[in-house]
């Protein structure tokens, strides 16, 4: 395109909240044939609320303190919905020791002198805890795309924490125009699977990638530029830096970090998924105006 229409492409672009960082991300936008979405935070608001609380073990209280005390550490969403909803019990928080969070997995910690692990399904399996007798739970808690963690001491899993996340209204629109536009839609998300496949399903997304670790979101953008398809990744968090980076086109949006804005070569202040179809149409209309 010809300065000037970049200038003017970049210039509503900007009315309308999305930065392009460079001609070439202005140029090359409306040329996406996959869109990688990420899902807490871009799909949806990443503002969780606890729903369900289950233990066989402990008391809902006891089991809760020692849930909201792990987690008082962590910067999670997951992690700080928890701890907002265990003071709102009332419930005292202790001092955890030997805090690590475990990217993309959960967190382990010391409580009073134990030790204990919490994160999803993936994590509890590379530990080897037996889940099996909270699948019950777990089947109707994933059927209304609630994400659940789990939680364990040295021996056992000591229970469950279910927290719904909240749709953004703009998502559904969002994947419908995509795919109307010929652009085919997925989800990368470290949740679990069932979680992943339901939102998947109510979104209509071709496809869904759950799951995923940090680093395999990156791995997943380059299968698909390895199989010749121009991609475009859009997310939100620390975790979605290398994607972002590596896709043809990394799309930060909202009030991402600091580092997936870094990392992005447009950005969408509003938090919405619309904005995509936005800046694809202002793409297209560059060009045009070439042309
Ligand atoms: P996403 O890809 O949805 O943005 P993350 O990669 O941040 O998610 O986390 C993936 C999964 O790891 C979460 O769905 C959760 O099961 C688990 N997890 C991450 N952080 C925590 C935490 N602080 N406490 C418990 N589980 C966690
Ligand atoms: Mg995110």
């Amino acid at each position: 395109a010809t300065p000037v229409a970049i200038m003017v492409g970049t210039g509503k672009g900007a009315k309308l909240g999305i930065l392009f960082k460079s001609a070439e991300s202005l140029e090359n936008l409306h040329n996406s044939e996959v869109v990688l979405l990420d899902k807490t935070g871009t799909i949806t608001t990443g503002e969780f609320n606890v729903r369900e609380v289950v233990s066989n073990k402990l008391s809902k209280d006891e089991f809760l303190k020692i849930a909201a005390s792990m987690e008082k550490n962590s910067e999670h969403p997951l992690a700080k919905s928890i701890v907002r909803y265990a003071e709102e019990q009332g419930l005292e928080i202790e001092e955890a020791k030997n805090f690590k969070a475990l990217a993309g997995l959960g967190v382990i910690a010391e409580v009073k002198g134990k030790n204990y692990l919490t994160g999803n399904l993936k994590l509890m399996m590379e530990e080897e805890f037996d889940t099996s007798e909270y699948d019950n739970y777990i089947e109707e808690f994933s059927a209304k795309a609630y994400t659940t963690i789990y939680f364990a001491d040295e021996d056992s899993v000591i229970g469950i924490i279910s927290l719904s996340d909240t749709l953004k209204d703009s998502s559904k629109e969002a994947v419908e125009e995509l795919k109307s536009m010929g652009i085919k839609v997925a989800m990368v998300t470290g949740d679990n699977k069932k979680t992943a496949e339901t939102l998947g399903e109510q979104l209509g997304l071709d496809e869904v990638y759950s799951e995923v670790l940090p680093a395999q979101k990156e791995q997943i953008v380059r299968e698909h530029i390895e199989k010749g398809q121009r991609v475009c990744f859009v997310g939100d968090g620390i975790n979605d830096a290398p994607s972002l980076a590596r896709a043809d086109i990394g799309v930060a949006i909202g009030a991402g970090t600091d580092i997936a804005i870094e990392s992005a070569d447009v950005v969408l202040i509003k938090s919405s998924l619309l904005d995509l179809i936005n800046a694809i149409k202002l793409s297209k209309a560059t060009i045009r105006n070439i042309k």
